[in-house]
């Protein structure tokens, strides 16, 4: 996504919209790194007894992959732990794993907003499927990223069920590449969204621990309106959907009155930003970190934090809502 000039100017308007826009949504919504080794000869089928090569964006993508394709698949991400998609460019290295794979899986909505076009464009290639797997989401329930009218809020592994509608999508992929395989693929994605769901329940059952007005949730940047959404939260991000732009000294102004006012505990840094911003700010209202959350990123595949391997969707869910309800009550 390029930045925009009214994007610019617009944010001087950000505490005003983004508060706005959560508390429209808010209210009960339900609804390993690996670096793959192989070096396939981009035949688009795994009947040769090799597995599937399939390339992942962001590691919530390969999570998806490896659940619905176990054993037949081998799973490459191109964005490890911490990495930031919002302003990843591909490296030569990125685009030989892309051209390798027989199957590309990314988020989409902009989310790659730097090398979605080139992802769009393999589509077709040979015989390579390059798929987004938000593409059959039901657009009526996205949010919209409120300084980019035109694009969708791209975070919505945040509010589990909008997730497991990503799941479909991953099981027609895999089984268009590898036919053979379509009724495993079929079998593991009714698992994965079993889980989702035991994950909901979860999420929602443990929320319930945190009293409605302290459900304030101040980060980096805007990733969590679906979370928000679904679960009760006031959130705040410092910078837009978006971490291409800096947060401005009028910005962090408003957000120190407004955790001030609020009687906020904590905010929260991220994983995949730089913490300075939210430190300074936390300083200044005087309020302590609550933890370090996952956004746009996962932790390292068996990273184990609080009993989560945060390497996992589910894990990393799970870190984040014990991480804020902890320090939030
Ligand atoms: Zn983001």
């Amino acid at each position: 996504m390029q930045m925009k000039n009214t994007q610019v100017m617009n944010r001087r308007n950000w505490l005003v919209a983004c508060v706005a826009a959560v508390m429209l949504g808010c209210g009960g919504g339900i609804a390993p790194e690996g670096d793959g080794t192989g070096d396939g000869n981009g035949s688009a089928s795994a009947g040769d007894g090799g597995k599937l090569k399939v390339t992942a964006t962001v590691n919530m993508v390969g999570d998806l992959v490896r659940q619905v394709g176990g054993e037949h698949v081998e799973v490459t991400e191109l964005m490890g732990p911490g990495v930031d998609p919002h302003l990843y460019q591909a490296t030569q290295a990125d685009l030989s794993k892309l051209r390798k794979a027989d199957v590309i899986l990314y988020v989409g909505m902009h989310l790659e907003g730097k090398i979605q076009d080139t992802l769009e464009k393999m589509n077709g290639q040979g015989r390579k499927h390059s798929v987004s797997v938000t593409k059959d989401i039901d657009k009526t329930t996205l949010l919209k990223d409120p300084e980019a009218a035109e694009y969708p809020d791209p975070h919505i592994w945040f509010e589990v069920p909008l997730w497991a509608q990503t799941v479909d999508v991953v099981v027609e992929t895999l089984s268009k590449a590898d036919p053979a395989n379509k009724a495993d693929y079929e079998k593991k994605g009714a698992a994965a969204k079993d889980k989702m769901t035991a994950l909901q329940t979860w999420v929602t059952d443990t929320i319930k621990n945190l009293p409605e007005e302290k459900r304030i949730l101040v980060t980096s940047h805007d990733a969590y309106s679906y979370f928000g959404r679904a679960y009760g939260f006031k959130v705040v991000g410092l910078q837009g959907i978006s971490t291409v732009s800096e947060a401005g000294l009028a910005d962090r102004t408003k957000l120190v009155d407004f955790i001030k006012e609020q009687k906020v505990k904590a905010i929260f840094v991220e994983t995949s930003v730089s913490p300075e911003a939210i430190k300074a700010i936390a300083s200044d209202a005087g309020v302590v970190i609550g933890g370090e959350l996952f956004s746009d990123a996962m932790g390292k595949l068996g990273q184990i934090e609080h009993g989560n391997d945060v390497g996992t969707y589910e894990g990393m869910i799970k870190h984040n809502v014990s991480t804020i309800v902890n320090a939030l009550k």
